[in-house]
């Protein structure tokens, strides 16, 4: 029991070791899954990079019930870097540093790690040895849902600034928002804000906005929790089609209102992280 906590201690250490050059670090959850999640976790890490922060971004990919990222990101077919006897970060646009916990389920000894108890010792392990470098930005993207996996991941990041809570529009989805800022309030991460995914649909031929999925409930959501909402981003056919094709959306259709949207929820974070400003 003695050797165990002391391996822990000596496993969180490392984590912050790793971690001590990253200025901000957030968190990017959901109640569940399937609502755009590691879509606005990309989405924000580029925004973010592309004002001013080349190189000075970095993604982590802890959802390990669905690792998406290097795909998005297209470099699913880049490899971490271990040959130093650390994790060295896979590069992606704009400099961007990507690390995805694929990694541990990929690797046949962890793979059964992570079936076992030592599953939390296996991700601070993997957490400890990477080496992230100077970064401003952090963005990790949580597995869904409010279960022991998010939360053994959350607790094993030391400092954590803020988490950005991503949701859709419809009734059910609400009431699953109410679970993550339960959870990100247990763990007392301060809630950057509340982002409605797929909000709405631009007709692109006719230009008539239709609510697919309904509009406003982040907004509802936010004002009953007491949260502060980030903004809302449409439905967008070209989001997937990115997401698909490793080229993400914020990049290739700077000026479509989708990435307008992205743009402000990133200049919401920045005020909150950086000044202390609560979103309004
Ligand atoms: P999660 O991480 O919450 O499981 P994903 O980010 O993987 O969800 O998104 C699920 C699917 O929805 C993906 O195919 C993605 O491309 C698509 N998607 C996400 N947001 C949008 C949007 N605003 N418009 C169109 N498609 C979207």
């Amino acid at each position: 029991m003695e050797e165990a906590r002391k391996r822990i201690a000596e496993l969180d250490e490392r984590i912050k070791t790793s971690m001590s050059k990253i200025k901000h670090k957030l968190v990017v959850l959901s109640g569940k899954g399937g609502v755009g999640k590691s879509t606005v976790t990309v989405n924000l890490a580029v925004a973010l990079a592309m004002r001013g922060r080349a190189q000075m971004v970095g993604v982590l990919d802890a959802d390990i019930t669905g690792p998406s990222i290097p795909k998005m990101m297209g470099i699913r077919h880049e490899q971490l870097d271990v040959s130093a006897g650390a994790i060295v970060p896979v590069t992606a646009a704009l400099g961007i540093k990507v690390v995805s916990m694929d990694f541990l389920l990929y690797s046949d000894e962890m793979a059964v790690i992570w079936r076992g108890p030592l599953k939390s010792m296996a991700i601070k392990q993997f957490l400890g040895e990477v080496q992230w470098g100077e970064l401003e930005y952090l963005l990790i993207d949580l597995p869904p849902g409010t279960g022991d996996e998010a939360l053994t991941i959350a607790q094993s990041i030391p400092k954590i600034d803020g988490a950005v809570i991503v949701t859709i529009p419809s009734e059910v989805s609400q009431l699953v928002v109410k679970k993550a800022v339960t959870f990100a309030r247990h763990l007392n991460i301060p809630v950057v804000g509340i982002v409605e995914n797929m909000s709405g649909f631009v007709c692109p031929k006719c230009g008539a906005e239709v609510d697919i999925l309904g509009s406003g409930g982040g907004l509802k959501i936010a004002l009953d929790l007491n949260v502060p909402f980030l903004g809302r981003v449409p439905i967008d056919p070209r989001i997937r089609k990115g997401c698909d094709e490793g080229a993400p959306f914020v990049i290739r259709y700077p000026d479509s209102p989708a990435t307008k949207s992205f743009t402000e929820i990133v200049e919401k974070i920045e005020r909150f992280v950086e000044k202390g400003e609560k979103p309004s």
